[in-house]
């Protein structure tokens, strides 16, 4: 494939609405001296605020703070128990924040530290507001870095997860393209340390049986967690309308040359996070509850608007914040949607204008019942 159609297909990094850059540890991290890798991360940094400047929204998934921390500690290159991973990563990850901090911040960009732990995106609510954060900080112009939340991790720290979790974030932020920057330039047919015939696949559109057993697992102790770990995020992603990409990081200005035709494996999502995540909303077998509007609110849904309480008559059914809830208008189901609040305080506040809110549940919560980006209009049924 030539440079050219490697510049084409950059396309989905330079055009995404939201992109998430994940960078791993031997990246960011020195192996031998243990110190950050100053002067690529400024070049990654530049590449960052260049993607703001054209409009685009990043997040940074970052790694790193496990290798940062362990040096200050006095571990060498011993594995560590898990305990001993998290007071390294709790070393680490303040020096990592301050590091992007430095970076971003030089380059007038603001910078938020956002630990997140598994549960945190995959349980329900906890996902909401995680996903509620997010989104504050990046209409508001900031660069959220993640990592996972080491130090409270109950299970083992593995190398990789953050592949993983980059994609996780990348599902919850609708992000529509994540870049993985790794210590190899994309996916081969075999190891290529291994096996010389081992070819360079260029695109991905289906995660087949096959290429899953040809992604083996970790290809270097200092930080890589493999191709495997990067395929199952790359499952994830493609299953949520997000392109992937992996790329090497070991050039300067790793998304740049990118853009520019380098070479790399991209992932071709064919939906879009949007449409993904309403199919899933308007999917849900179940709905907790029902929402029943009048019709000056159902005419404002037809419109693309959120559902604000005051145009809720009553509601039924016990659904939490962020259960998937039925509307109904004129008696008929005519959406779904996911809860912004629970059905106790559904009810306090159906009727009301948004500016009450505050006073009739006690907390300053979200102007809409449900908000547009969590709601789905089903298609009449046919008579
Ligand atoms: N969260 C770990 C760290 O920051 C790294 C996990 C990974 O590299 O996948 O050290």
């Amino acid at each position: 494939m030539s440079q050219a159609e490697f510049r084409s297909r950059a396309r989905r990094l330079r055009d995404a609405r939201r992109l998430v850059v994940k960078v791993g540890s031997a990246l960011l991290v020195d192996a031998k001296s243990g110190r950050l890798n100053r002067a690529w991360l400024e070049s990654l940094a530049d590449d960052l605020a260049r993607a703001t400047r054209r409009g685009q929204q990043v997040i940074v998934v970052s790694s790193g703070a496990i290798a940062m921390g362990r040096r200050h500690l006095g571990f060498a290159n011993e594995r560590l128990r898990l305990e001993e991973s998290q007071a390294a990563a709790a070393v680490g990850q303040i020096r990592l924040a301050h590091a992007w901090q430095e970076l971003l911040e030089a380059r007038k960009l603001a910078v938020a530290q956002v630990l997140l732990t598994f549960e945190d995106t995959e349980e329900r609510q906890r996902y909401l507001n995680a996903r509620a954060t997010v989104n504050t900080l990046l209409s508001l112009g900031a660069i959220p870095v993640i990592n996972e939340n080491d130090t409270v991790a109950t299970a083992e720290i593995r190398y990789g997860d953050n592949d993983r979790l980059a994609a996780r974030v990348a599902q919850m932020a609708s992000a529509e393209c994540l870049v993985l920057l790794s210590d190899i330039d994309g996916l081969y047919s075999a190891d290529p340390k291994v096996d010389p015939a081992a070819t360079f696949i260029p695109e991905v559109r289906e995660i087949t049986l096959q290429l899953e057993s040809t992604a083996t697992g970790p290809v270097s102790g200092v930080g890589s967690g493999g191709m495997s770990t990067k395929v199952a995020a790359a499952r994830i992603a493609l299953a949520a309308g997000c392109s992937l990409c992996i790329a090497s990081g070991h050039r300067q200005n790793p998304l740049k040359a990118i853009e520019e035709g380098e070479r790399c494996t991209w992932f071709v999502a064919e939906a879009t996070p949007v449409a993904v995540r309403k199919q899933w909303i308007a999917g849900t077998l179940k709905p907790r509850g029902r929402i029943f509007i009048d019709a000056g609110a159902a005419a404002a849904l037809g419109r693309g608007k959120s559902l604000l309480p005051a145009g809720v008559a009553r509601v039924s059914g016990g659904f939490e914040r962020g259960d998937t809830v039925s509307i109904i208008a004129a008696g008929r189901e005519i959406g779904r949607g996911l809860a912004g609040y629970s059905a106790a305080d559904a009810a306090r506040i159906a009727g009301h204008r948004s500016a009450d809110i505050e006073a009739l549940v006690g907390f300053r919560g979200r102007e809409e019942l449900i908000h547009r980006d969590d709601l789905v209009m089903l298609r009449e049924r046919a008579e």
